[in-house]
């Protein structure tokens, strides 16, 4: 069946392309081990976050939506020396676990995990005036994707990138008829994405290990 097809061709390339690696087996361990979903990137996709933001040269990143920390890993890797990932979570026993991977990473000194709705600590964030980030990757609650898209562009610059995941929801993305909450965030981050001239966005239908979805790549204009 397609499933196992995807999921062989995304082993295959895996096994090439990425390998083994102690440091994140460990962290899907730790996050299995505390009863967390397994809702975090497939290995791919945290090497593409990780190519985006070494590409980008990316120097402060923005994630909204922690679980174990396995995408705050792969973000955090990419950062310079100096360089400083601002994670948000908003379930403590969550961030006790994405805490003590990234400890064991040897990454906690560049990552604030911060605990909190995000819509609040977003705005925390903001009235901080921290400086900008060259990169925000969006994977928690998809209601409120409206709303993280507004808030990022608060915190991004001219050129800064943001990734928002799980927009095509197995293809009800297309479903207008749709009364399902995370349906109708993903299509009104659409609408926003269609009229606003501060952005430019293609989104990408994704199969793999994880199933059928796809993200959302935007380029902030200015
Ligand atoms: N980015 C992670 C990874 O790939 O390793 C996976 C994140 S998981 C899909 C979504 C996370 O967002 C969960 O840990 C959940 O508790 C968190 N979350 C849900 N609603 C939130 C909110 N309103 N504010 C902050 N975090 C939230």
């Amino acid at each position: 069946n397609p499933q196992q097809r995807w999921t062989a061709v995304d082993d295959y390339t895996a096994d090439r392309l990425i390998g083994e690696d102690a440091v994140l087996d460990a962290a899907v361990e730790a996050a299995d081990r505390a009863g967390l979903p397994p809702i975090a990137v497939a290995p791919n996709q945290g090497k593409l976050l990780h190519l985006l933001a070494r590409m980008q040269g990316a120097r402060r990143i923005l994630e909204i939506g922690t679980l174990a920390g396995y995408s705050a890993i792969w973000l955090a890797r990419a950062l310079p020396e100096g360089g400083a990932l601002t994670t948000l979570e908003i379930d403590p026993a969550h961030a006790a676990v994405a805490a003590a991977n990234l400890e064991r990473a040897g990454l906690a000194d560049r990552v604030e995990i911060r605990l909190g709705a995000a819509r609040d600590t977003l705005r925390q964030l903001t009235e901080e005036g921290v400086e900008p980030y060259d990169l925000v990757f969006v994977d928690a609650d998809k209601p409120n994707i409206p709303h993280y898209l507004e808030a990022s562009l608060a915190l991004t610059r001219p050129g800064s990138v943001i990734v928002i995941d799980n927009v095509v929801r197995g293809g009800r993305l297309a479903d207008r008829q749709s009364t399902d909450e995370a349906v109708r965030g993903v299509q009104q981050l659409h609408e926003l994405l269609a009229g606003d001239k501060r952005v430019d966005a293609t989104t990408v239908q994704t199969v793999g290990a994880k199933g059928y979805d796809g993200f959302t790549l935007i380029r902030v204009e200015g």
